[in-house]
């Protein structure tokens, strides 16, 4: 069969040709909102492309982004990586130093940034890598750049750099296996580590992911990925979106329930996709003003266990149908996703409801394995537990800069550290990440199950279980939790909530109220924080 290399520019150019009337729509930073179509964005892409040509930046040179969701940002995804440099992804909500060592890590030369995050490079100061050299910033900066930076770098507007040049551009061809995109994963669990995806793995992860039980876009659907475009290539979806001709909704800073109801409203979402606290906030949002979706969209639920409470008030009060799935920024992201298999015709809706707590099942495309200890493969009883590891083409063989991780095999698999059991239909339930998972007198106890019992409570509005040291079990479980707004639940009353959910001993020993909890960048409960704050909770 013929030969050719699978480059993301061939999603951008099948899209322009094809799918002239699909819109790309961005929310600016004051709820308006502007679109483009394919043929626009390629255009723009284009005076990119030659811009970046006449600054001459070489093949494999990093160029990173500190953005939001929006059409500029489909820009330097297309155009970076299609003359054949990386477009670095930087997570904004990371902490300074965070932001600092990645910038340092990843050599890159240019920063593409909202003039919202200048304060970020004012924090990291002079631990800024020698050869960052120039900033481009993507809108009019609301006041004068800091003296300091000014000083430092070379300032640009990005609608100058790229205005004047030609809206056509001959995107070269090259070797499939060249680096696209460089990605850190979010340090939920330790220092940040970059994962460099190549053309050939965003391609396949793209066609892989839009097989018609998991994303499953087709020309008609309109997709918003609140997930940022800063995580994990906000799932794939400035990929897949392309490659099916699907509209795109770009929601910009903007994403509180109100916002993203609005602009899901005006734009006729057909999917969105984002992380628990996200569809929490839109929840929250339709209790307090009793709104209804006037074409309830799919919403995919990942990056962190959703509580059943969520998906199960969505779809029975909102029509909302929930997808939850599964992956890491290592396996770009998409892993497992749960849609309804034949074997589940006749259950019941509670039963069926029941299953999309689970993370889904392997996505074809991904090798999936969950071993045990010794390294043996778990029974598919829906029971045992073991490691989920993975193999595949869109599954990273290597952190970005550091070949001798113990994360990789030397079989070539993958160890997630994410803890799970599989069903005899080969659905998969994440138990816990290895690091979470509580050891109470040798025995395990799931973090996850203690939370999503916990966050069912009417009193409670978010959980989170950690295992706290004590002296006689090694560790307990111990429940951090932000009351409900209005009450003023017991410890007492919390604890008994657990009688017959769960046996005696997974019951935790106490209950912290705090009125907030800590989150990762990306939304995600930070255990690492908690565990330092209340680890010693138990011992004397
Ligand atoms: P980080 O590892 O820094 O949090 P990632 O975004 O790569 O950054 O996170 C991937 C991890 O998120 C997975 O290993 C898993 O523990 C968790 N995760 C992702 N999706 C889910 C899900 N649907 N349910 C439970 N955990 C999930």
């Amino acid at each position: 069969m013929q030969q050719g290399p699978l480059l993301v520019t061939h999603l951008l150019r099948y899209a322009e040709r094809f799918h002239r009337a699909a819109r790309i729509t961005t929310q600016r930073r004051d709820g308006s909102t502007a679109a483009l179509a394919y043929p626009e964005l390629a255009a723009r892409t284009a005076r990119l492309a030659h811009a970046l040509a006449a600054r001459g930046i070489a093949r494999g040179e990093r160029l990173a982004t500190l953005a939001w969701n929006d059409h500029r940002h489909l820009e330097l995804y297309y155009g970076v990586a299609g003359i054949g440099a990386v477009c670095h992804t930087v997570n904004p909500r990371l902490f300074p130093d965070q932001i600092a060592f990645i910038l340092n890590d990843a050599g890159d030369t240019h920063l593409f940034l909202d003039p919202m995050f200048l304060p970020i490079l004012c924090a990291i100061g002079d631990r800024v890598p020698a050869a960052l050299k120039t900033l481009v910033l993507l809108e009019p900066p609301a006041e004068t750049v800091p003296a300091t930076l000014a000083a430092r770098f070379e300032v640009l507007d990005y609608e100058a750099l790229i205005a004047g040049h030609a809206e056509t551009f001959d995107w070269p061809e090259f070797e499939e296996n060249t680096a696209a995109f460089l990605c850190y994963s979010s340090g939920t669990t330790g220092d940040p580590k970059g994962v460099l995806y190549s053309h050939r793995s965003c391609v396949l992860h793209a066609y892989g992911a839009n097989q018609p039980d998991s994303f499953g876009l087709r020309s008609v659907d309109t997709v918003m990925p609140v997930v940022p475009m800063f995580h994990v290539n906000a799932w794939g979806i400035p990929f897949v979106a392309l490659l099916a001709g699907a509209s795109l909704v770009l929601p910009g800073p903007r994403l509180d329930g109100a916002s993203l109801f609005r602009l899901m409203e005006e734009t006729g979402v057909t999917l969105s996709a984002g992380v628990p606290t996200i569809w929490l906030g839109l929840l929250n949002h339709l209790r307090e003003t009793g709104s209804r979706f006037a074409k309830p969209p799919r919403l995919l639920i990942g990056g962190s266990a959703c509580p059943l409470p969520i998906i199960e008030t969505l779809e029975r009060d909102y029509g909302a149908c929930v997808d939850h799935a599964w992956g890491m920024t290592e396996t770009s992201p998409i892993g497992l996703y749960n849609t309804p298999k034949r074997e589940q015709a006749g259950w019941s809706a509670a039963d069926r409801l029941r299953l999309k707590r689970k993370q889904g099942r392997p996505v074809a495309g991904v090798q999936l394995r969950i071993v045990d200890a010794e390294g043996r493969e778990v029974a598919m009883d829906g029971v045992a537990f073991g490691e989920i590891l993975v193999r595949g083409p869109w599954v990273a063989a290597a952190y970005f800069g550091h070949d001798d991780d113990p994360a990789f095999t030397a079989d070539g698999w993958f160890r997630t550290g994410d803890v799970a059991t599989m069903d005899e239909s080969g659905y998969v339930e994440i138990v816990d990440r290895a690091k979470d998972v509580i050891k109470s007198g040798g025995e395990w106890i799931s973090s996850i199950a203690l939370e999503n019992i916990a966050i069912g409570h009417p009193k409670l509005r978010e959980a989170a279980v950690i295992g706290a040291r004590h002296p006689k079990w090694d560790e307990r479980p111990v429940l951090v939790a932000v009351a409900a707004e209005g009450t003023t639940p017991t410890k007492a009353e919390i604890l008994e909530w657990f009688d017959g959910k769960v046996a005696k001993w997974w019951r935790p020993d106490d209950v912290i109220f705090v009125d907030e909890l800590p989150h990762t960048a990306t939304g995600k409960l930070l255990k690492t924080e908690l565990r330092k704050r209340y680890r010693d909770h138990l011992s004397p």
